[in-house]
């Protein structure tokens, strides 16, 4: 165990400080042991105490006695004396909370009156101990002229007041503070960058993030906060992977695991066409295969050739799909924001293709298919 420094050696430092300075650090010595008073205690009870729990609502679980300072007259000193008036090096200071007075006791009357046991005094004087530690430390970086810059972390709210007290008052921060403080930026950013992200996404876009777990997340927010990455990819014709869809059309970059989906999927696409090439050449046409399903690996893909897009029409769109585009329609109230676009423009491309304009079947397969899968409407047998 490290031992704190010497009575002497802690007034002497203690008289470089100002007035101020000094009242600070005894204040907050008294203020650490008392809550390491408390955390004893309460960790006797099965108390959970964290950082964040305020000492006035544990102060109430605390029986009678509350232990305020340890003194210590140094070695080979008897400077203290116990209420019942034998010599002491080591002076327990207690307030009787009812009574609201300090007793000072050695420590065979101490365990006598407050009946506490020893292991749990032994406890608390581990927590009196780290505090003195922590006292010397500051103590001696103030000697050696120690000093860590506050100032770039100011703008953080969540560092604590004895941090901030502490630093106005010239007095060096702990090793451990300084640590602390470091951890409470990059929370900070975290939760900022967060705040950003969020703040650019529509309420589709939030809802299907909200809804990722932890690690999700955090990319979309890498992803997000590097524009240079945040660049779409085109889904390959035939692509379905009700996940990958989602984020597509929500407009949400994809995740490395969804463009491993879509390579494996290029892949299998590659391995088909090749295979159909080296079947023509082999006389023997898909067609004579009888649209059986192929199976390539752990993906199956249709038998279908993959050939260049025949140009849709008008009449197909509607023998294809017109009994999907009815339940649709018949839903749309329940669409979202996002899904609802989506759907805007496949009625924009139908009328579009009635006019005689040409359309993008994929991307109209594509939304078709993802509000599809919202309003759990069966797909029919063209998407
Ligand atoms: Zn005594």
């Amino acid at each position: 165990m490290l031992q704190p420094l010497s009575k002497s050696e802690v007034h002497q430092l203690m008289s470089l400080l100002d007035p101020e300075q000094r009242e600070f650090i005894e204040k907050y010595s008294k203020q650490s042991k008392k809550s390491k008073w408390i955390e004893a205690i309460a960790r006797r009870k099965g108390i959970v105490i964290t950082e964040e729990t305020a000492y006035e609502e544990i102060e109430p679980l605390i029986d009678d006695w509350v232990l305020v300072d340890v003194l210590d007259s140094g070695f080979g000193n008897r400077d203290y004396r116990c209420e019942c008036g034998r010599a002491l090096r080591y002076q327990y200071r207690v307030l009787h909370k009812r009574e609201e007075k300090v007793y000072g006791y050695g420590v065979s009357c101490f365990e006598h009156h407050t009946n506490l046991a020893p292991n749990l005094i032994k406890d608390i004087l581990k927590g009196f101990h780290s505090v003195d530690l922590e006292r010397d430390e500051i103590l001696i970086k103030y000697f050696q002229g120690d000093f860590w810059n506050l100032k770039p972390f100011l703008h953080i709210e969540t560092i604590p007041y004895e941090i901030l007290e502490q630093d106005r008052l010239d007095l060096p921060l702990t090793d451990n503070q300084r640590i602390k403080v470091l951890r409470l930026k990059k929370v900070y950013e975290q939760e900022q960058l967060l705040e950003r992200v969020l703040s650019k996404m529509d309420s589709y876009q939030k809802e299907v993030f909200q809804a990722l777990g932890s690690t999700d997340q955090h990319e979309i927010i890498q992803k997000l906060s590097n524009d240079k990455e945040n660049t779409f990819t085109e889904l390959p014709s035939g692509f379905i992977d009700k996940e990958v869809i989602l984020f597509y059309s929500a407009g949400l970059p994809l995740l490395e695991r969804h463009y491993e989906r879509i390579r494996e999927y290029r892949w299998e696409q590659y391995k088909v066409k090749r295979r159909s090439i080296i079947d023509d050449g082999n006389q023997s046409s898909w067609a004579s295969s009888g649209g059986s399903t192929l199976k390539t690996g752990r993906m199956v893909v249709p038998s279908r050739p993959i050939a260049p897009p025949a140009k849709i029409d008008y009449q197909t769109i509607i023998d294809r799909h017109l009994e999907t585009l009815k339940s649709v329609r018949s839903n749309e109230d329940k669409l979202s924001e996002g899904l609802m676009r989506d759907w805007k423009t496949i009625e924009e491309q139908i009328r579009g293709l009635k006019a005689g304009k040409e359309m993008d079947y994929s991307s109209f397969k594509l939304n078709l298919t993802n509000i599809c899968y919202a309003l759990h409407i069966a797909l029919d047998e063209f998407l």
